[in-house]
């Protein structure tokens, strides 16, 4: 155990050689780190300074199994003791890579029968536009190169995913070194369905098709339930509208299930919601509960097809692609939802939290939109939700903020998403192991912030 002196110490290194990644470089340089990680039990983590929280969204909406999973721990420690590691290049492989794939496939909408494995949720949407090209490229399709995501969609941070991620700073951070990369507005289910009369249908989708031509265009990428940019869950008929649009035009859909893959949303993947058989899934995060960094690309058999009648080398590949001990883990972390019904738990425990949510609206004047799908939730603040007036920020502060600061003083950990003035979101998505009894304490945390928060804010 680390002594109060040595903690301090720790965070002075910290402050001064680490640069964070997503964090506010001024503030970390200045005040060290927020929080030092420590333990993790189930739905709890342990800080060192000896705080215990309740993780309500997973860490990163990825430690779906919970924390300090043993199964998972010897699952790695077994795989590195036979080899820890050898490369997919050059056409090699390995067993836990194999069966990883069988168990994916496996689990994906039908004609998805085969995987690329990567080491994260970027690297596989980079794959996958550089796939979508390259399919086109040997259909004869040179200039299919554009890729349309949508407003408030996250896809990575790399070059081309900043680009395709929908929010402002994001893609504004990326530069513009990918030119083929157009953002949607989202959700535009009349536009997407040709109606020209959407006052937003040349910022549809559509709309973008027909501006740069369908010719030009690769692929559109769409998260089923859009995650960090603030849980927005497409509704019914848009993306089975996006698919025909798609069909149509001879134009790729890549569904990002990044977060809603391998359980969290209560079915496999988002797409299963509504029944859209996409060309190309992403996936990362739930594919080993966090345990080991793992990502990867699911195939349709067209374009696996296609790519298979190339006969030279693809200048693409990770040097972890395929990683043994990623994949004994992710093996290993699939093999325990489907023995614990893992997916049907998180459907019937996402059940309970929106019965929750529902009744905190009735008790909190301030609670309003809550969404659920599975246990990837989410609600927002508003000062008068009956006229739709937004909380103001106080000074640099939003509510959404304040909210999080003070339910982790209260022992739970949650996120907000406040891009913009009067945007006040808060996702709530516990490991998919979650208990009834552990969901209500969630529920009885957020009650008693909400009590405090209204207090001081309205
Ligand atoms: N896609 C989605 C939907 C995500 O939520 C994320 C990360 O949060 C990514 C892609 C990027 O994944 P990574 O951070 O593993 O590169």
């Amino acid at each position: 155990m680390t002594d109060k002196h040595g903690l301090q110490q720790l965070k002075n290194i910290d402050r001064d050689m680490i640069l964070h990644p997503q964090s506010t470089p001024k503030e970390v340089s200045t005040n060290g780190p927020s929080m030092i990680f420590s333990t993790g039990e189930g739905i709890r983590f342990t800080d060192m300074e000896g705080k215990t929280y309740i993780d309500g969204v997973s860490m990163l909406w990825n430690v779906n199994l919970g924390h300090g999973n043993k199964e998972l721990a010897q699952a790695s420690y077994d795989q590195m003791s036979e080899m820890a590691y050898g490369s997919q290049f050059y056409g090699n492989s390995n067993e836990p890579a194999i069966r990883l794939a069988e168990k994916i496939v496996d689990k994906a909408p039908e004609d998805l029968n085969s995987v690329f494995y990567t080491s994260g949720g970027s690297e596989s949407n980079d794959s996958a536009f550089k796939f979508a090209r390259f399919y086109w490229q040997l259909k004869g399709y040179e200039n299919k190169k554009i890729i349309i995501s949508l407003k408030w969609g996250y896809h990575g941070v790399t070059i081309s995913t900043q680009r395709a991620t929908g929010i402002k700073e994001f893609r504004a951070f990326s530069g513009s070194s990918d030119p083929y990369i157009y953002n949607a507005i989202p959700h535009l289910t009349a536009a997407e369905q040709g109606d020209r009369t959407h006052p937003d249908y040349e910022k549809s989708i559509r709309g973008l098709i027909e501006k740069h031509g369908s010719n030009n265009v690769a692929a559109v990428i769409i998260e089923p339930i859009q995650g960090a940019g603030g849980v927005h869950i497409a509704p019914d008929g848009y993306l089975e509208a996006v698919k025909v649009l798609c069909e149509d035009n001879k134009v790729l859909f890549i569904s990002d299930e990044v977060i809603c893959g391998f359980g969290r949303t209560g079915k496999h993947f988002g797409v299963d919601h509504w029944g859209i058989v996409p060309d190309m899934i992403t996936f990362a995060k739930g594919v080993t509960s966090g345990y080991f960094p793992l990502g990867g690309v699911i195939l349709s058999d067209e374009i696996k097809q296609a790519i298979d009648t190339y006969d030279q080398d693809i200048p693409h590949g990770f040097t972890y692609s395929g990683h043994p001990t990623g994949c004994a883990v992710g093996l290993k972390n699939l093999e325990i939802i489907d023995r614990d019904e893992l997916t049907a738990h998180a459907a019937e425990m996402g059940v309970r939290l929106q019965q929750g949510f529902d009744n905190l609206e009735k008790k909190h004047s301030t609670f309003t939109h809550s969404r659920t799908v599975g246990l990837l939730g989410a609600f927002e603040l508003m000062r008068d939700r009956e006229n739709g007036v937004p909380f103001k920020n106080h000074e640099n502060e939003s509510i959404a903020g304040d909210f999080v600061s003070e339910g982790s003083k209260r022992g739970l950990l949650i996120r907000s998403f406040d891009y913009e003035e009067g945007m006040n979101i808060l996702a709530v998505a516990p490991p998919i192991i979650i208990t009834k009894e552990e969901v209500d304490e969630v529920l009885s945390i957020l009650d008693d912030t909400l009590s405090f928060i209204e207090e001081k804010w309205l």
